[in-house]
């Protein structure tokens, strides 16, 4: 059983509840306030669940019940009994008790037990059963393992306890005792993955909650404890976060499902693992395709031109054109009736899709429609090869290159191939990374994505700063990191990717190219009038202080505009294009030793030139 809490999503419960059965959940908890906030009778959400076919596996939250000194213990028996009435017209059978925070409750475990007794005892008799949950800053329960006490003392077969992955894993409590919960004794799981924050367990738990696999909370082993116990019962997400709260509700929805699954399988022989297939072997981005009009063709055509690509073929029966330096190809797509120009009109001209290359193809899929994500296939036309694709970000493609299309056979069935000699390269040999500005709410759901769809790595998030305002970038990369992915996500709006998004609705801004020769790849592009952005002389001063690099190194970086970092596995150094019409540029890459990074230091430096440069 797959559930999630309806206060993981943005909207109206009906578009929560829409939402939450198309990604393909099981059952929802409801809350109470999106039930306060429904404009309809609880018979009427229990029927729209009904034609949904999702269950209601609980409702929730009941608070601040037990321990409490009458007059307050009476009230909070009574109240009881109108959630039990009202959950009676939802149609569910599980009332969730979260532990009380008040400053009035009694520390006194024998009055817990009897409180929780008596409730239970009140639900048995409607047919209700109650799990008692320990919140991490409840006033006198905040452990799960005294909720567990509370309950084995109260030993009332319509009392249980509920255990939430936040509360107990935020906590650092022991997990230990969990296995040694008898199985019927767990009524019910809620998981929730966070970021490690140092910060009050409260807001932390409120704003910054996020699906499993988004944050960093050991939940391996939380799977494990469960699994020792026999838990067999429901798993459901329970999410507060600010940014689920701004998102769209069936992106969202979907994340959630693709995390659960994700969840499901972290113990490959756990109780809940299916067979999901393994990740294929990953071998570099094999092109990269762009949408444009005429009119753009020429100034692309010269820009990529002068950064030594060469046209090497036009497609037998699309205007479509190839272009090739070392192991990259750029594919120009002019098409006015295609995916192509649908993704145009939206973005303008940008990069509509790109190919992985993959050892085994149906490898990729199989996995890809285990995480649920979307496949898309295009027209072909007689005789011309059919690539799979996946949807990614912005609805861009992601096409899969096996390794004998890639060798070749892809170009020339569906190419008329002009010109193979190799003339006239600047050096470029691959594609080191492409970076994705996305909506700062979508960052996650992306990082998660890539991690399960396709078996890509995380890396941390960096925070870098703009002359407008803070961003934040994480890579995604395939384990070999053949394929490295940055994204990076401002909430600024007049930051550059803050202008790129609101401009072009976000996608891919930057396209970095590796060379094993740099400085000769630089003269190169400068001696066919390529502009680089500006490097200030200021930053080669500080370069200087800060590595105490060779005189002759630093001034031949310094009259080629090229940056630097160095890590202990190794050097990098880069430069950048100019933005092409306003919109994307180019980064030239060497990376000497096992270097990995992607010059973060440096962004700050390259944002104030871009900015100096418009
Ligand atoms: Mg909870």
């Amino acid at each position: 059983m797959r559930a999630i809490a309806t206060v993981c999503l943005s909207g109206d419960l009906r578009t929560k509840l829409e939402a939450s059965a198309r990604a393909g959940f099981d059952g929802v908890e409801i809350f109470e306030n999106d039930l306060l906030s429904f404009d309809g009778t609880p018979g009427e959400v229990r029927e729209l669940c009904e034609r949904l076919g999702l269950a209601i596996v609980a409702f929730q939250p009941f608070r601040d019940f037990e321990a409490m000194p009458e007059p307050q213990r009476g009230r909070n028996l009574q109240r009881a009994e109108r959630k039990f009435d009202l959950m009676e017209q939802l149609g569910t059978d599980f009332l969730l008790v979260c532990s009380n925070v008040s400053p009035q409750a009694i520390d006194d475990m024998e009055r817990v037990v009897e409180d929780l007794r008596e409730l239970a005892e009140r639900a048995h008799r409607r047919g209700i059963r109650v799990g008692f949950e320990a919140l991490a800053w409840g006033r006198h329960i905040s452990d799960y393992r005294d909720a567990w006490e509370v309950v084995r003392r109260a030993d009332h077969p319509a009392l249980g306890v509920v255990l939430d992955s936040f509360h107990i894993l935020s906590r650092g409590h022991d997990l230990s005792t969990i296995g040694k919960i008898p199985r019927d004794k767990i009524f019910f799981v809620q998981v929730a993955d966070a970021p490690l924050l140092d910060m009050d367990i409260l807001q932390w738990s409120r704003h910054f909650r996020c699906f499993p696999g988004q944050g960093r909370l050991p939940l391996e082993a939380f799977m494990a404890a469960l699994a020792k116990a026999g838990y067999a019962g429901p798993l459901s997400l329970e999410i507060f976060s600010d940014a689920f709260r701004a998102a769209p509700t069936e992106a969202t929805a979907l994340d959630g499902l693709r995390s659960l699954i994700w969840l499901e399988n972290l113990l490959p022989e756990g109780p809940w693992a299916s067979p999901i297939p393994p990740a294929p072997r990953y071998n570099g981005i094999h092109f990269i395709e762009f949408t444009l009009d005429e009119e753009s063709a020429a100034p692309l055509g010269e820009f990529i031109g002068a950064l030594g690509f060469r046209h090497v073929g036009r497609h037998r029966s699309k205007n479509v054109e190839l272009w090739k330096q070392g192991e990259i190809h750029l594919v120009l797509n002019f098409e006015t009736d295609s995916f192509a120009h649908t993704f145009r009109l939206l973005h303008g001209t940008s990069v509509c899709a790109v190919g992985f290359r993959v050892d085994d193809v149906e490898k990729a899929l199989a996995r890809a429609r285990a995480f649920k994500a979307q496949t898309y296939s295009g027209q072909v036309g007689e005789g011309e090869m059919e690539i799979p694709a996946l949807r990614g970000i912005e609805g861009s493609l992601v096409y899969l290159v096996d390794d004998e299309a890639a060798g070749d056979l892809q170009w020339r069935t569906d190419f008329e191939l002009f010109d193979q000699a190799s003339r006239d390269e600047a050096g470029l040999t691959r594609v080191d990374h492409l970076s994705y500005v996305l909506p700062a709410t979508q960052l996650l759901g992306w990082q998660l994505f890539h991690r399960t769809v396709f078996g890509f790595e995380a890396e941390p998030e960096h925070e870098i700063v703009d002359p407008r305002g803070m961003m934040i970038s994480q890579a995604v990369n395939s384990p070999d990191r053949s394929i490295r992915l940055p994204l990076t996500v401002s909430q600024a709006q007049e930051t550059q990717p803050g202008r790129f998004l609101s401009e072009f609705r976000g996608g891919v801004q930057q396209i970095a190219f590796e060379s094993q020769d740099l400085f000769a790849t630089v003269d190169e592009l400068q001696a066919r009038g390529l502009p680089l952005l500006r490097i200030p002389q200021n930053y080669y001063d500080d370069l200087e202080a800060r590595f105490g690099l060779d005189e002759d190194l630093l001034e031949a970086m310094r009259s080629r505009n090229i940056l630097y970092d160095r890590k202990d596995e190794g050097d990098f150094f880069h430069a950048y294009t100019e933005t092409f019409s306003g919109r994307f540029f180019f980064e030239i890459v060497e990376r000497r030793g096992g270097y990995n990074q992607f010059g973060e230091a440096n962004a700050g430096i390259r944002l104030a030139a871009q900015a100096a440069q418009r």
